[in-house]
């Protein structure tokens, strides 16, 4: 039904779409990776093989011994069957490529699935003396042989086995990839389908190099992949590399490098140079590891992924790169030096997930670490943090959480209030203190359920009558100044306390003066709005921190918290008595009631009543306690004053 002029027509279209493929892949530079390498070898199998369709279409059957023609057509048959033998084998191994499954098979499974190959490869590149394949009889007619039958059966083997690491590494294949792959394979089946029904049809190559068209346009086109500002890969591909690893178990070593003053430095630098730390860091990186094995990840963190090595030359690559970025950069006219951290760890030992991996790289207490080189047990704090944040999340389902008390007192020993302060009992971690946990809560964006959580108990608490009766004036509930930022706090905070019927006055907030000066407008008038609702609050902590400490006294606070640190400092030198007294002294002046924490002998109690304060909370008087003890503790008249006058 189809003549030469067809199956001619078709083998050129087949031949240009793969010469032009092949020139974009050069002009684009995409020959570095073992992927684009398999690619063009690809293309340039088909390339042949069109060529053979071309000779073929061209000579038809009418040759004769003596000519010219006999020759070529002998030659052109000989490498199409050389080089169409080893098509699907590669085809397996660039989905294998594609996908993170290559390296992770141990040398003898790669040895065996590649034995149908090479048996086939071996009777291909015989023929001219075994005639296993083909052989031309003595009316010059191209005969097939039974050895045709195995190389067609190895070619649906690996395209078979190509389907199926296809379809287990679907996940990590990114969006236009999926499309391009699943047409690559319908286009190969229908051409070598058609192909079967009628051999002058030669589409099977056109197809094939359709199909390979639309992989160099999506899965060896990487510019999804890829942060221009560096020319790295970005998180996203980060993202789907690793969670392809870690599907198909392939080992490997993360060296990450985070420079923790990155936007001080780009800001020093300014917008002219903006390239400077691409420049450098790219610079550098690239000299000890291949650029596409290297990841950029919010613009000032960098992930190296090491396949193949091992730990010894990787421990020695992370310390010779910490030991680099300790010292300062020259670049044209500026020195700069960054403040980083260089952490090295190995997945699956040490990184269990890719989420584990994200959590590292982001862990915002990297920044004040000390060390500029963390391996080994230096990660272990990570593995806990992530450990915390699991026990927290987890909390709210399981009711892990509780509310302890500490009660507070007034100066002549008098119960005054008490604070809530809250517990995280974990089934796994045991029992988790809010130092720990609280910071972690805060980074994570759990801290407003735990917040809502104490509330929401205070409010029951207070709704038993209980503390009233026990002449409690206020209850103390600790606020994030993160929380107090979030949208519709004041709206949350009034809705659980309305719900429960609470007088607003039996309430007391505490936040603490950490926090952006920008910031204070915000934070004063949502004080104000719930201050004019009822609400009383405490300024925590004071002395901790380092604020402009008359925007401190503008806000309109009940009560000013002196740290635990500042009467204990007192203790301890001259100067630690000096700030205690000279704190004090100014408080009192701003006109504000003083409660100092951490009061736990009678020594603290003479001093601070001599200083005149106004309320004591500390372990002299009470730890914090559970709800039952606490409620024991201020019923029992003994327990309830201290006589601290008599002191
Ligand atoms: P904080 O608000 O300064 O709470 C006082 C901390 O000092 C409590 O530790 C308390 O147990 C401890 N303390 C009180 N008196 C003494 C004493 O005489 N000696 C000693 N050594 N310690 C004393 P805790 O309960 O571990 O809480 C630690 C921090 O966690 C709190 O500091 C607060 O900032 C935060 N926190 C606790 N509960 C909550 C909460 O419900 N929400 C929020 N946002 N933060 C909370
Ligand atoms: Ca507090
Ligand atoms: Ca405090």
């Amino acid at each position: 039904m189809f003549d030469n002029s067809f199956a001619l027509g078709v083998s050129c279209s087949a031949l240009l779409i793969c010469i032009v493929n092949l020139i974009y892949t050069f002009i684009q530079k995409r020959t570095d990776k073992t992927h684009n390498k398999i690619f063009v070898a690809i293309l340039c199998i088909l390339s042949i093989n069109a060529i053979n369709g071309i000779i073929s279409g061209a000579y038809g059957d009418d040759v004769t011994r003596s000519d010219i023609s006999f020759t070529i057509t002998q030659v052109s048959r000989y490498a199409y069957f050389v080089t169409h033998t080893a098509l699907c084998p590669l085809f397996f191994y660039y989905v294998c490529n594609v996908s993170f499954v290559s390296n992770r098979m141990s040398s003898l499974k790669a040895k065996l699935i590649f034995m149908p190959f090479i048996l086939t490869e071996l009777m291909a590149l015989t023929n001219p003396l075994t005639h296993l394949v083909y052989k031309v009889d003595s009316d010059l007619k191209f005969q097939r042989q039974w050895g045709e039958i195995f190389i067609y059966l190895a070619a649906l083997l690996y395209f078979v086995l190509a389907f199926a690491v296809f379809r287990t590494s679907w996940k990590f294949i990114s969006g236009k990839r999926k499309p391009a792959m699943v047409f690559l394979f319908i286009l190969v089946a229908v051409g070598v389908f058609m192909q079967l029904l009628d051999k002058n049809l030669k589409v099977e190559v056109l197809f094939e190099a359709v199909g390979f068209t639309g992989v160099m346009l999506s899965v060896e086109n990487e510019d999804d992949r890829i942060d221009f500002g560096m020319g790295f890969y970005n998180r996203a591909a980060l993202n789907l590399d690793i969670g392809s690893s870690f599907r198909h178990n392939r080992k490997l070593n993360l060296i990450i490098l985070k420079l923790n003053n990155y936007d001080l430095i780009d800001r020093l630098i300014g917008n002219g140079e903006t390239n400077t730390i691409a420049d450098i860091i790219s610079g550098y990186l690239t000299s000890h590891v291949k650029r596409y094995h290297i990841y950029v990840s919010e613009k000032n963190t960098f992930v190296m992924t090491l396949y193949d090595k091992d730990k010894e030359s990787v421990d020695k690559l992370a310390e010779e790169i910490a030991a680099r970025f300790e010292e300062p950069w020259d670049y044209k006219d500026f020195s700069v030096l960054f403040n980083s951290t260089v952490m090295v760890a190995d997945i699956p030992n040490q990184i269990k997930s890719a989420s584990e991996m994200f959590y590292m790289l982001d862990s915002p207490a990297l920044d004040d670490n000390e060390k500029n080189l963390l391996k080994d047990e230096d990660l272990n704090f990570i593995m806990r943090r992530r450990a915390v944040e699991d026990a927290i999340s987890r909390g709210f389902a399981e009711n892990s959480y509780e509310v302890y008390y500490q009660p507070t007192f007034r100066i002549d020993g008098e119960l005054h209030g008490a604070e809530a302060l809250v517990r995280l009992f974990d089934k796994k971690l045991g029992s988790l203190y809010p130092d720990e946990f609280i910071p972690i809560a805060e980074q994570s964006g759990l801290i407003d359920d735990i917040d809502d959580f104490v509330l929401e108990e205070v409010c029951r608490f207070l709704g038993t009558g209980i503390p009233q009766k026990y002449n409690i004036d206020h209850i103390n509930v600790n606020l994030s100044v993160i929380q107090c930022m979030r949208p519709r706090f004041v709206e949350t905070i009034d809705e659980i306390v309305e719900r429960n019927g609470i007088d607003k006055k039996l309430i007391n907030f505490e936040i603490t003066e950490t926090i952006a000066a920008s910031d204070y407008e915000t934070l004063s008038k949502i004080i104000e709005r719930l201050k004019d609702e009822g609400f009383m609050f405490s300024m925590d902590d004071y002395g901790t921190g380092y604020s402009n400490m008359s925007a401190v006294f503008s806000l309109d606070l009940d009560v000013v918290k002196i740290d635990k640190s500042i009467l204990w400092g007192a203790e301890k030198s001259e100067l630690g008595m000096v700030i205690l007294e000279n704190t004090i002294r100014m408080i009192q002046q701003m006109k504000k009631k003083i409660l100092v924490e951490g009061v736990e002998t009678v020594d603290h109690i003479k001093l601070l009543k001599k200083l005149q304060v106004d309320y004591l909370q500390g372990f002299y008087f009470s730890k914090p306690i559970t709800k039952e003890e606490f409620i024991d503790f201020i019923s029992d008249p003994l327990k309830k004053e201290f006589h601290i006058g008599s002191i």
